[in-house]
């Protein structure tokens, strides 16, 4: 297929979005999921922070950004963001998304860990991605400019001169598809995260890295990959990707307590169970591994009022057996953010001629080592309609020539177990606790797979736990997120972002595995 459409990759908040704002331009939206799954933005519970109420300010909301990101957050990007978000909002209600109100009409805010301020608009209580999504998926479904492709997964982005030439598309879960080509100059990849790439996540299973994968095999450029945050709360009933116990909660007073019913946080940060993510997901992280056991505990702070208050919380427990209101909620950390990503300018431009890259599959510079609750689909709509802005402005209507797409072998039978180790390897490797030795472990393993493996998906797959697990490894301190065991402190000197491409975590993972053959005693041939 040859189009002079500009292609969006992804069918979230940030594709959706600038779809939408792309109109009339005449824009392809592909996604692996119909709209409303798939997609982590239908799973936000918490909303979106914007400086709206009165008494707040950009600056405020930018400081705080700066302060939780542990000194690699672009603070010139960061108060960029804070500062369109008014703006953005008013577009989200005008898509017909309903942000609560308070008795006076204004926009209602809620609070979360470490803002100064009550800033997050939010939408019936713990609603607000189901909202957004459905707003948003009406309003694309309406839009005539926008043809929409669902049930095709991006697996490669093909390339011509250092410029975007198409996109390999294949239909999901039928084993016999054969690949697709289709042409285009002006790429928007919208993929969202790789939650995915880990055996305990928040994530939809489309949040593979798919997106960061295919942007890196084209050779563009990769930004801050080590960085993943874990939320602390993910609740532990069994079930893939595990249901969340949001941040909210414990705004509203739940308290973390291990099985003896001591609550481990108080020891560990002056604000406790509201102290940032990272340092809760290690208290949580320390209870299990300690083997006494995490949970959260809403039985006084909220009691009768849980189900009303928290209706997809209440649900996911009620599912699994257990009342919130009387029963404490047992939890994990579990991957839920990426902080890296392409690395992108400040229009969502990314290293390569026209590709562009929007939410949570970019790296702008806004959450350096850490990110601010709710500043991520606070982000995806800033840059979506930034990117809108950006292509609008570029003439890519001349279709590409055809792209020759490469052979690919697939060797579907061997995916279920290599994927189930490799996500296996990301949590107990690359995960909340990292050290030296067995982060070089998984960069030799994952590094094996993106080379060796017939299979296109899992090759993804490996390529994006490649670039984290290596600039993890690369990253010799422990700094926001990421955090090391055999470097445990911050180093003042590293305090800079990390920008990498395929070729050079390729390049560690050579050296790696050079040094472990070096280390490995040789047979002794009589
Ligand atoms: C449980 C949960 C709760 C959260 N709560 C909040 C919150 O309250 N506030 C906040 O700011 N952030 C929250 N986040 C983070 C936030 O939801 C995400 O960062 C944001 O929604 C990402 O939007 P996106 O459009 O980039 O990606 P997504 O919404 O994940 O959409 C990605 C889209 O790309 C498609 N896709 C993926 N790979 C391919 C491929 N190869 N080919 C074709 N299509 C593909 C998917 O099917 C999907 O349509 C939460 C995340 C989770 C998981």
């Amino acid at each position: 297929m040859n189009t002079d459409h500009v292609v969006i990759v992804g069918g979230g908040l940030a594709g959706l979005f600038c779809a939408l704002k792309l109109a009339p331009r005449p824009v392809t939206v592909i996604s692996a999921a119909p709209f409303g799954q798939g997609a982590s933005t239908a799973w936000a519970q918490g909303g979106i922070a914007a400086a709206v109420a009165d008494g707040d300010s950009a600056e405020a909301h930018a400081a705080d950004t700066v302060a939780v990101g542990a000194g690699l957050v672009d603070e010139t990007i960061a108060l960029g963001i804070a500062r369109e978000a008014g703006a953005r909002i008013l577009d989200l209600l005008r898509y017909g998304v309903p942000f609560d109100r308070d008795l006076e009409g204004k926009l209602a805010v809620g609070r979360e860990a470490a803002h100064s301020a009550r800033r997050i608009v939010h939408v019936r209580g713990d609603m607000a991605g189901k909202a957004i999504m459905s707003a948003l998926t009406a309003a694309v479904r309406v839009t005539p400019s926008i043809r929409v492709i669902e049930g095709f997964s991006a697996e490669a982005l093909l390339a011509e001169d250092g410029a975007v030439a198409g996109l390999q598309l294949r239909g999901v879960g039928d084993v016999n598809a054969r690949p697709v080509t289709i042409a285009s100059r002006a790429v928007v990849l919208a993929t969202g995260g790789i939650g995915h790439l880990y055996a305990v996540t928040t994530n939809p299973a489309e949040a593979g890295g798919i997106g960061l994968a295919i942007a890196a095999r084209a050779g563009a450029v990769i930004a801050d990959p080590e960085f993943v945050q874990f939320h602390p709360t993910a609740i532990m009933v069994g079930r893939d990707p595990a249901p969340l116990a949001t941040e909210a909660l414990r705004g509203e007073g739940a308290t973390l307590i291990n099985e003896k019913g001591e609550r481990f946080m108080l020891a560990r940060h002056p604000l406790a169970e509201l102290a940032p993510r990272d340092i809760v997901a290690r208290g949580v992280f320390a209870e299990f591994a300690a083997g006494r056991g995490a949970f959260l505990d809403a039985r006084e702070a909220l009691g009768a009022r849980f189900a009303k208050a928290f209706p997809t919380v209440d649900a996911s427990c009620i599912a699994a057996g257990i009342d919130p209101a009387k029963q404490p909620i047992p939890v994990a950390p579990a991957a839920h953010y990426h902080m890296g990503g392409i690395a992108v300018d400040a229009n969502g431009r990314s290293s390569l001629k026209g590709l562009w890259a929007g939410g949570e599959v970019s790296c702008t510079g806004a959450h350096g080592a850490n990110r601010l609750a709710s500043n991520s689909l606070l982000e995806a709509a800033v840059y979506a309609a930034r990117i809108a802005e950006d292509i609008a402005g570029h003439p890519v209507n001349a279709p590409a020539r055809m792209p020759m797409a490469p052979v690919e072998r697939q060797d579907r039978a061997m995916s279920a177990p290599a994927e189930k180790n490799l996500r296996a390897m990301m949590t107990s490797h690359v995960g909340v606790i990292r050290d030296g030795e067995h982060l070089a472990e998984a960069v030799r393993m994952f590094a094996c797979l993106e080379r060796d493996s017939g299979n296109i998906a899992l090759r993804n797959m490996a390529t994006s736990a490649l670039l984290v697990a290596a600039s993890a490894w690369a990253r010799r301190e422990s700094r926001g997120a990421h955090c090391r065991l055999d470097y445990p402190a911050e180093r003042p000197e590293l305090a800079r972002r990390t920008t990498t491409t395929l070729a050079a975590a390729r390049q560690i993972a050579a050296a790696l595995t050079e040094r472990a053959s070096a280390r490995t005693p040789q047979p002794i041939i009589a």
